[in-house]
């Protein structure tokens, strides 16, 4: 059997180092960590992330700086509002729910976050850093790929990694980390010919292609690494009857690869948790250089 990614356990390990580390500087910083998470709109699958975002921070000692501003709010007055919250001392980390609603360009509101309160580690100096091996924030999900990769003891260096997906969210920045951890990384997107054969070619294979339940047995290695970063919502099962719940899948079939798989990791319960730790760490390792506060052990996990 695999062994299993846990990405709820690391994750709430994880929350108790920051917990320790914010308690511990807070009296020479003066002041909590502050993240704003801004949200613009109601898309709805968002104000559930944000809650879990904003639970996170409270059970940790992350003040929540956020706003919610309306959906018909113009992209000048969105832009003011990151200035803001770019002048506000009180606040170490910034983060724009996606997606905005349309007509909000994305791109410029991105970059006009400072780098340095760049909680999602998508700016594109940050993109920048991680290509240059320098320290600063880093992308939450595949910061927590690795993080996973990291506790589950995965060696990297010398093996053969394949990501699927080659998205600035997740794709490009996972194939700079694993290279970085001295892989040797293939990325396959949408045109990639005969996706099998490469993936099967992957010590470790990381899925972030956005298909329900593509990658099955046909696609793995035997002994291989898997995770799978997918999560998509399923309607409820009709076998069910009224009042099924709906179900979350990855790009995985997991009950097909989990059984050639040395590791993998499961959806819910794996990279999901992950990227909201990512988010944190990057908030309170912030605050800490912020404050000339110790980072490590935390800013290890930002490879
Ligand atoms: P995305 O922007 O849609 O990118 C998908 C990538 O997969 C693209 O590069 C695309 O290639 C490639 N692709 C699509 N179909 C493919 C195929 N048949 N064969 C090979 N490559 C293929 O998605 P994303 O933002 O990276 O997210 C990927 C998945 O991760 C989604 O399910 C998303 O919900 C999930 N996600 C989860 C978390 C989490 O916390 N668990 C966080 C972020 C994202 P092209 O570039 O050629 O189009």
């Amino acid at each position: 059997m695999a062994t299993l990614l846990d990405g709820r356990r690391l994750a709430a390990r994880i929350e108790q180092q920051l917990q320790a580390v914010v308690a511990a500087g807070l009296e020479e910083a003066g002041r909590p960590p502050g993240l704003a998470v801004l949200r613009v709109g109601d898309d709805p699958a968002s104000g559930v992330y944000v809650a879990n975002k904003e639970k996170a921070c409270s059970r940790i000692g992350i003040r929540n700086l956020g706003a919610h501003l309306a959906a018909t709010t113009p992209a000048t007055e969105v832009q003011a509002c990151i200035n803001r919250l770019n002048a506000d001392p009180a606040v170490d980390g910034i983060l724009l729910q996606l997606p905005l609603p349309t007509g909000l360009a994305e791109g410029p509101l991105l970059a006009a976050i400072d780098p340095d309160k760049d909680a999602d580690g998508l700016h594109t100096l940050n993109l920048g850093r991680l290509l240059k091996g320098e320290p600063g924030p880093r992308s939450c999900t595949p910061a927590g790929v690795m993080a996973l990769l990291a506790d589950a003891g995965v060696e990297l260096a010398g093996r053969r990694a394949v990501v699927v997906g080659r998205s600035i969210l997740v794709g490009q920045p996972m194939a700079l980390m694993l290279q970085a951890a001295n892989a040797t990384v293939s990325v396959a997107h949408s045109h990639t010919t005969d996706l099998a054969a490469l993936t099967r070619s992957a010590d470790v294979l990381v899925v972030a292609a956005g298909r329900p339940r593509m990658v099955g047995a046909e696609h793995v290695k035997p002994g291989a690494v898997v995770v799978d970063v997918g999560i998509h919502r399923l309607d409820p099962d009709p076998d069910e009857g009224t009042g099924a719940r709906s179900r979350l899948c990855g790009d995985v079939r997991f009950e097909e690869v989990e059984p050639l798989a040395a590791a993998i990791s499961p959806v819910p319960g794996g990279v999901g948790p992950m990227t909201v730790s990512m988010l944190l760490v990057n908030t309170v390792v912030a605050w800490c250089r912020r404050h000339g506060l110790d980072a490590t052990p935390l800013a290890d996990l930002l490879i």
